[in-house]
C-alpha cells in the first residue's frame, strides 16, 4: 500500500481548499530545545505547508525555556488570528509538563488532535480534530478497503497519541475492535483472527508473517531504527515486512506508508481547523 501515492492526493486536495479559502491559513510550529530529530520533524512539516500554500510560523526556543514561558507562547498564539493551528512538537525538555501545554492550546487550533477535549468528542461522536497518525492509517483503510463495517479490527498498542484514537476511529467506522498491549496473551492468536492488523508497539518486527490472516490488510505504524551492519542502521516497523507480505492483501512499508501520510493529515487537519474557525462548510 502506497502512503506515499495516497498523502499526494490528499495534500493536492488540501492546497485546493487552502486556495478557495480565499484568506490565509497559518500554522505555528513550536520547537523547544535542540533535539535533531525534533528539529528535522518541524522542518519537514514547515516546508509541507508552504507546498500546499499554508503559512508556517516558526517558533525556535531554547533548552533552557521555563513552563510559565512557554504557557506565555501558546496563550499568544491561541490569540493570534493569522494562527489557524498550533503544533508543539515533542517531547519537550524534562522542566515542561507536556500536558500543561497541550491542555493550554485552544482545542479549535489542536490541529495534532492531542487536546482532551478533541479526545473526548472522538470518543463521544462529536466534531474533533483527530491526531494526524491514526487519521492517516484510517485514510489509507478506507482507500483500500472501502466501507470497513462489521470488519474485524485490531490495534497493537495503546497510546493516547496512536492505539486508542485508532481504535475509537475503527470502532466509529463500525469494525468489531480489539486492543491488545502488552500485558496482552496470544497476540499471534489474536492477530490471526483480525481481518485489519494495525501495528503500533515500537517493536521492530514483532509481527510476524504467520500472524497475519490470509487477505488481511496490515498498517504498520511502527518506525524503528535498528543495526543494518557494517555501522549502517535502517528503518524498520513493527512488522516482519517480508514474512508479512505473501498473507496480506495489503500492507504498508517502513518508510513510505505510515509516515507521509501523518504530515498530509497534519496539512489536511489545519484546513479542517480553518473551515470550522471560519465558520466555513468542509469540502467533501
Ligand atoms: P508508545 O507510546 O511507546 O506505545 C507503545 C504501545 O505498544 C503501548 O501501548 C505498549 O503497551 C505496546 N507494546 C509495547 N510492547 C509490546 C509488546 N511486546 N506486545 C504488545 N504491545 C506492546 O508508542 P507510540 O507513540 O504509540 O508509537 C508506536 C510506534 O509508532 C513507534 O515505533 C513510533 O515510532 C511509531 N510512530 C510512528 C508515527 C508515524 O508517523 N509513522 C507516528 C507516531 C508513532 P503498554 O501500554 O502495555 O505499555
Amino acid at each position: 500500500m502506497d502512503g506515499k501515492a495516497l498523502a499526494e492526493r490528499v495534500r493536492k486536495e488540501v492546497a485546493g481548499e487552502v486556495a478557495s479559502l480565499g484568506r490565509p491559513v497559518g500554522l505555528a510550529t513550536v520547537l523547544v530545545g535542540d533535539d535533531p530529530a525534533s528539529g528535522v520533524y518541524v522542518r519537514s512539516k514547515q516546508k509541507a505547508c508552504r507546498e500546499v500554500g499554508i503559512e508556517p510560523f516558526d517558533h525556535n526556543l531554547s533548552s533552557e525555556t521555563g513552563q510559565d514561558d512557554l504557557l506565555a507562547l501558546v496563550e499568544q498564539l491561541n490569540g493570534d488570528e493569522a494562527v489557524t493551528g498550533i503544533l508543539v512538537q515533542l517531547p519537550l525538555p524534562k522542566q515542561i509538563d507536556p500536558q500543561a501545554i497541550l491542555d493550554a492550546i485552544d482545542p479549535a487550533k489542536d490541529v495534532d488532535g492531542f487536546h482532551v477535549v478533541n479526545a473526548g468528542r472522538l470518543f463521544t461522536g462529536g466534531k474533533s480534530l483527530v491526531p494526524c497518525t491514526p487519521l492517516g492509517c484510517l485514510l489509507l483503510l478506507k482507500d483500500r478497503l472501502g466501507d470497513l463495517a462489521g470488519k474485524r479490527a485490531i490495534v497493537l498498542g495503546r497510546s493516547n497519541i496512536v492505539g486508542k484514537p485508532m481504535a475509537q476511529l475503527l470502532l466509529n467506522e463500525s469494525c468489531t475492535v480489539t486492543i491488545a498491549h502488552s500485558k496482552s496473551r496470544d497476540l499471534a492468536g489474536e492477530c490471526r483472527r483480525a481481518d485489519i492488523v494495525v501495528a503500533a508497539v515500537g517493536r521492530p518486527e514483532m509481527v510476524r508473517g504467520d500472524w497475519i490472516q490470509p487477505g488481511a490488510t496490515v498498517i504498520d505504524v511502527g518506525i524503528n531504527r535498528v543495526d543494518a551492519g557494517g555501522g549502517k542502521t535502517k528503518l524498520v516497523g513493527d512488522v516482519a515486512y517480508a514474512e508479512a507480505l505473501p498473507h496480506a492483501g495489503g500492507i504498508t512499508p517502513v518508510p513510505g506508508g505510515v509516515g507521509p501520510m501523518t504530515i498530509a493529515c497534519l496539512l489536511a487537519n489545519t484546513v479542517t481547523a480553518a473551515c470550522r474557525q471560519r465558520g466555513v462548510d468542509l469540502p467533501a
